[in-house]
């Protein structure tokens, strides 16, 4: 529940009724908003009810909670923004450039020329060969089966 980046967290914020929001889904677990400083009109906001800072602290049914109303939101969004494209952002961490240290997904509609950008393929790439491609999928894999490896976050018993 600490929220070590910021002590105060505007999101805990909104949720507990103490500022301001223009909400637009809600349920027991997740909520969602409007994006203050939005990409495009219809940038949304979703946001677990409760304090979690990263994607790597989310109870895993928790995430697949939040993906599934992101998914729920993403053709309306589209229907009432008029735009075609879309993206679906999660910034984890300082160094990935999250500012608000309360896990949130946005659910961002795009159009050509908006200026907003997620530069995939990366241009700044080594492109590293095939071996070393390999040797990191390898690893991964190893680590999967490794029956001591960390466990993803804790799961809920129930979070509808
Ligand atoms: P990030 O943590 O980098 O994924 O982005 C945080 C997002 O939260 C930004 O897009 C902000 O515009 C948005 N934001 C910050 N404060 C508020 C607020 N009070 N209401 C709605 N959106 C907010
Ligand atoms: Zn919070």
């Amino acid at each position: 529940m600490a929220t070590p980046h910021h002590a105060h967290c505007i999101f805990c914020d909104i949720i507990r009724g103490a500022a301001e929001v223009s909400m637009c889904y809600e349920d027991a677990t997740a909520l969602a908003f409007m994006d203050i400083q939005p990409v495009n009109p219809g940038h949304v906001l979703v946001v677990p009810r409760q304090h979690y800072e990263s994607f790597l602290d989310l109870p895993r049914e928790l995430g697949m909670h939040l993906f599934e109303v992101a998914m729920q939101l993403a053709p309306i969004v589209r229907r009432v923004s008029g735009l075609e494209g879309m993206n679906l952002v999660v910034s984890s961490g300082a160094a990935a450039g999250q500012d608000v240290y309360h896990f949130h997904v946005h659910v961002i509609p795009r159009q050509t020329d908006d200026g907003f950008d997620v530069p995939l393929p990366f241009p700044g790439s080594r492109m590293p060969d095939r071996t070393q491609l390999d040797a990191t999928a390898a690893r991964i894999i190893a680590s999967l089966r490794d029956p001591m490896r960390p466990t993803p976050a804790k799961t809920l018993s129930a979070v509808k």
